[in-house]
């Protein structure tokens, strides 16, 4: 049975291990707040003191972090030398290309193995064990890394080497952030030219307007009965984390110099809504920033 260390133990984390234990893993745990390791015991997750005393021998490391520093700060402060010679690090936190480049050095330098393995699917895709897994490494990385990602996700996808994972996520929420803003306009134009919006999305969801944002996560209440604007816009996915995600593409297309003018003011679109009331709220309220002029 392989071991494996579970490091951030929050929304996601939290529900991951969980589904490690599951499928038979035996997952020793750690995250600074008491509450989230309390709650991982409750399925089975041992209850570390720390990072570096859940990675003891440990045969794979698996980190679900806020941020690339954080999992910089974790990865340095000992736990590349607590685990197996050989282990496996998977990062499935969504932090910059350059930072999960990095972090990849970092741990090749000591002689393990790394994937950047971030996810996208949400919390109730951690708590299904159907994530998306976009995986960066090597071959030989990425066939070590399945059998575990399996555990909790559904799709694997090996997108290149290290970096890749976290690029192609990047690019991925850059597309649903321009579109999200494309149907919200849409919605509120049609709006003002005196269109009912449930007659506007049902041409525009089977015509070539036809995109995630529009025909499931619809920001006008009524066509999609499932979607947050039928719930007060209670994510979801959450402006915050859009913006975050969107901070991430703002800092690759200003490294790579890409000519990306459309994501460009999504990233300041998004900013200002987190900044503001949106944090908290699924990223498709932006229609009421829309609707009030406020963009
Ligand atoms: P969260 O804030 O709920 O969990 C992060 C956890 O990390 C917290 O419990 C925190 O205490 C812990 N942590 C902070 N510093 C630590 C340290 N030094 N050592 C160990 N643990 C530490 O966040 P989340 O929603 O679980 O998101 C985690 C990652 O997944 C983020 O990078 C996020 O962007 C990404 N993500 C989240 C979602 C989502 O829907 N929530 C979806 C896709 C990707």
């Amino acid at each position: 049975m392989k071991t494996v260390a579970f490091i951030g133990l929050g929304n996601m984390g939290g529900p991951m291990a969980a589904n490690l234990v599951t499928a038979g893993f035996q997952v020793r745990g750690f995250d600074p707040q008491e509450a989230a390791r309390q709650a991982a015991e409750t399925h089975g997750v041992a209850n570390c003191a720390s990072a570096v005393e859940a990675a003891r021998d440990a045969d794979v490391v698996i980190t679900m972090l806020p941020n690339g520093a954080i999992v910089k700060a974790v990865y340095g402060d000992g736990v590349l030398d607590s685990v197996k010679p050989g282990a496996l690090f998977i990062d499935s936190s969504t932090i910059d290309v350059a930072d999960a480049r990095d972090v990849a050095h970092m741990v090749h330098d000591k002689g393990h193995r790394a994937v950047d393995a971030p996810v996208s699917g949400g919390i109730v895709g951690a708590h299904n064990a159907t994530l998306t897994f976009m995986v960066g490494g090597s071959d030989e990385a990425f066939a070590a890394a399945r059998p575990v990602l399996e555990a909790m996700g559904k799709t694997i996808v090996h997108c290149g080497e290290s970096g890749t994972g976290q690029a192609v996520k990047m690019c991925n929420n850059m597309v649903l952030a321009v579109s999200m803003i494309a149907v919200s306009e849409a919605f509120v134009l049609a709006e003002n030219l005196g269109v009912d919006p449930q007659v506007f999305f049902n041409v525009a969801s089977t015509a070539t307007a036809s995109c995630w944002a529009l025909n499931t996560n619809c920001p006008v209440p009524g066509p999609v009965p499932t979607s947050p604007a039928n719930r007060d816009f209670q994510p979801g996915f959450a402006g915050a984390l859009m913006s975050k995600d969107l901070g991430l593409a703002a800092n690759a297309i200003a490294q790579t110099g890409t000519d990306a003018k459309m994501g460009s003011l999504a990233v300041e679109v998004y900013r200002a809504f987190a900044e503001g009331e949106g944090a908290g709220k699924d990223f498709s309220g932006i229609i009421e920033s829309i609707r009030q002029g406020k963009v």
